[in-house]
């Protein structure tokens, strides 16, 4: 069965779904995204991903195409229509079509934008065996553009990233710039020292997660400290645990940074507990 795409509300089989070569998302990567991932075949903290769209639109002086109930009822239908139980729904607005290439940005009364959603199947996602192993990760410095907290289609440097981490046998790279961990290639770094949690603090310098958020939330209720601040590679090889969060992987334990094996090199209890109760609290609010 082929699967059934969104484009500009039209729902069409995927080899129907087309966009113009003037594209600017094509031709600049003038464009926003958001994931939204699928347990249970609900959506997970699918209200964030709707407030950072919008964030992300706005700081880009780009109009949004769909309105909040549209960008909902759409999502469902993908869900529906494609049968996902474990899986994500990926969406992607950009300024759209001028029919030329120019820098300056259409008149968007005129260019309408570009709107494109789609799912992938993911069975096993709750139940990733990686979680059980963890991940290793590189270093690798942040050459990304200065702007991070817009969650832009510009993916090109992390993807690099990524390959990179994986010609050197690891998993995942994280960012380093001017000493200290910006983030991970499409993930948020934390490390856990004597019981605290320790993860960046929120700036330009790096996406804000909608998973970060929630498990921050979590761990506060569930009386857990965390400190929001940077921390090194050093640091993090000698801290007791690691991990990463997004809306795909949830909390993935880090058991090896640049070599060096944390503890015993099997995932620790704090990245085990805050999966367990991220998965819990999101299945209980999932929509
Ligand atoms: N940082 C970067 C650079 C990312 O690409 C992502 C995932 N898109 C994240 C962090 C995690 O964000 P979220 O929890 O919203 O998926």
């Amino acid at each position: 069965m082929s699967r059934i795409v969104y484009v500009n509300g039209e729902y069409l089989p995927e080899e129907e779904g087309k966009i113009s070569i003037f594209d600017r998302g094509f031709l600049m990567a003038d464009g926003v995204y958001e994931v939204t991932s699928v347990l249970g075949g609900k959506l997970i903290d699918f209200e964030g991903h709707a407030a950072r769209l919008a964030r992300s639109l706005a700081e880009l002086d780009m109009a949004q195409p769909i309105s909040h109930e549209e960008l909902l009822a759409a999502h469902r239908e993908l869900v529906a229509r494609n049968d996902i139980d474990e899986g994500l729904v990926y969406l992607q607005i950009t300024r759209g079509s001028a029919g030329d290439r120019d820098f300056v940005f259409p008149d968007p009364e005129t260019t309408p934008g570009t709107v494109v959603m789609f799912t992938q199947s993911k069975p096993g996602l709750a139940d990733n065996p990686a979680a059980k192993t963890g991940l290793s990760v590189i270093s690798i410095p942040d050459q990304r553009w200065a702007r991070r907290d817009i969650k832009t289609v510009q993916l090109l440097y992390p993807s690099m990233a990524k390959m990179a981490a994986l010609a050197a046998g690891a998993g995942d790279a994280w960012f380093v710039e001017d000493g200290v961990v910006t983030e991970g290639t499409s993930n948020n770094a934390y490390i856990v020292k004597d019981g605290k949690i320790i993860t960046r603090e929120l700036s330009t310098d790096i996406l804000h997660g909608i998973t970060r958020a929630a498990v921050l939330r979590y761990a506060a209720e569930a009386q857990m400290e965390v400190v929001e601040r940077n921390f090194t590679i050093e640091e993090a090889q000698s801290a007791d645990e690691a991990f990463v969060t997004s809306a795909t992987t949830f909390v993935m334990p880090v058991t090896e940074i640049d070599g060096a094996k944390l503890g015993d090199g099997t995932p620790g209890p704090v990245a085990r507990r805050l999966r367990e109760l991220y998965i819990e609290e999101s299945l209980k609010s999932a929509i």
